[in-house]
């Protein structure tokens, strides 16, 4: 086994060489060098994982976030807890369990930083392409959030009364106050975008929305990973031991990363990032793409134009893209989303446990590869699955050839159309009698009646 890695020799090598020592003090020695070779090695590792973030992903792991007998540390002076375990810029020991913890923690920011790049950066790489400066800044603003969310955890405190509410808040002032200004605007670019992504999953609770989501920003980067995965937040609020009938309101959670923010601008007298400035304004130097347009209309796009890599993520509801009357039509919905989840478990690894999330509403993004490989009439030469579209034009690629796609995997799982009905797709019978709709083929563009 080759556990030094940068070491041209085995471990099994190394140890036979010891052994031929001639003396013990050679070999006391050789073995303290060999330690603290291993101990750089270990380092060089986790740098290798975590990348130049290093010193703030270890302040995560390291930080004390609980009291000696593991009570919580609300009592505690702020100037205390915002000070203690500081980010450690220099060499030290890495223990195995750390390295696990690390890596853990750092495939979550990976995972965000992806995300962060296709929607902030290139809507055409589902990975990071971001630059080395650009995926510091991200990461080292990323592991602080995840930092101040392990110490503010939502559970932090039930009945607090207004004192205690305050000084919590004076605690949490203080921990960001520690960063210098460039960094703490980082840092709230980082927490606007994960922000964003709690928000466009609540967004059908308009109501609560700002509360709920305060709320769910104290489960940190993982929370916000979580969330985007799963395109909503029901399962991670399940995870929160937190009443969300009586407690929406409680004033703890109000303004998490907001108010303490604010308090720091206001006393160092900077300006306040505008709510509206992009997420990536401070993360940034520069967008691919920013000034693309759709490949058809030539509308303008920038970032949120769909191509393959990011149309996953579209608004696209495959049971409203059905041509005509198709779409009221019981019998072809259900066919149509019997060949969607046949569709959708051949594209993905059954043994992957998300399987049951991979098909829902909004996350329909393989089908659409597969309609733009159906065969096409000539009037939609052109359009490929690896231009950019803006969403009207893509819709109404889809509407064109859904149903196309529909009859042709029909066909190919063995099915022998009956003779085509004269409406075919604007047929209106077809959708109140189902004996109508089975006897002929609707799947077809119409010969009589209002085309
Ligand atoms: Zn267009
Ligand atoms: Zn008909």
């Amino acid at each position: 086994m080759r556990a030094l890695t940068a070491l041209p020799l085995d471990d099994d090598l190394i140890d036979r060489i010891f052994t031929f020592c001639p003396e013990f003090a050679t070999l006391h020695s050789l073995i303290l060098v060999s330690k603290a070779f291993r101990r750089s090695i270990t380092r060089a590792v986790a740098y290798n994982i975590v990348g130049p973030a290093l010193p703030q992903a270890l302040r995560v792991i390291r930080y004390p976030y609980h009291t000696a007998d593991g009570g919580d540390r609300q009592q505690d002076d702020p100037g205390v807890l915002a000070t203690e375990c500081p980010e450690d810029h220099d060499a030290s020991v890495i223990s195995p369990d750390e390295k696990k913890s690390l890596e853990r923690n750092s495939k979550t920011i990976e995972a965000l930083e992806d995300i962060f790049s296709l929607t902030q950066k290139d809507r055409t790489s589902r990975t990071s392409v971001l630059t080395t400066d650009e995926s510091w800044r991200f990461r080292r603003a990323a592991y602080r959030i995840m930092l101040y969310c392990n110490i503010f955890p939502a559970s932090h405190g039930d009945d607090l009364d207004e004192d205690s509410i305050r000084h919590v808040q004076r605690q949490r002032t203080a921990v960001l106050q520690e960063y210098p200004t460039d960094e703490l605007l980082q840092l709230y670019a980082v927490f606007r975008f994960f922000r964003g992504i709690l928000e466009d999953a609540c967004d059908e609770d308009a109501d609560n929305q700002s509360s709920i989501v305060n709320v769910l920003l104290t489960m940190g980067p993982d929370g916000v990973k979580h969330v985007w995965d799963e395109r909503t937040y029901h399962s991670l609020a399940d995870e929160i031991d937190f009443d969300w009938d009586e407690d929406l309101d409680y004033p703890l959670y109000r303004g998490y990363f907001s108010l303490p923010l604010d308090n720091i601008w206001t006393a160092r007298k900077v300006k306040p990032p505008k709510d509206e400035e992009p997420a990536s304004k401070f993360i940034l130097d520069t967008i691919i793409g920013a000034n693309d347009t759709c490949s058809q209309c030539a509308a303008p796009g920038g970032l949120s134009l769909l191509t393959e890599a990011n149309w996953r993520r579209a608004p696209l509801y495959p049971g409203h893209l059905l041509k005509g009357k198709l779409q009221q039509t019981v019998t072809i919905q259900k066919s149509l989303f019997d060949m969607l989840h046949a569709h959708s478990r051949d594209n993905h690894d059954s043994s992957d446990s998300d399987s049951r999330y991979y098909f829902t509403d909004e996350n329909c993004g393989p089908w659409i590869a597969s309609v733009f490989d159906v065969s096409k009439p000539t009037e939609w030469d052109g359009w490929t699955k690896d231009k950019s579209y803006c969403l009207t034009c893509l819709t109404n690629f889809l509407e064109e050839h859904l149903w196309r796609w529909l009859l042709q995997e029909q066909i190919k799982g063995g099915w022998s159309p009956p003779q085509n009905c004269w409406y075919g797709y604007n047929c209106r019978t077809m959708v109140h009698n189902q004996t109508h709709a089975n006897k002929l083929n609707h799947l077809c563009v119409p010969t009589r009646g209002d085309p």
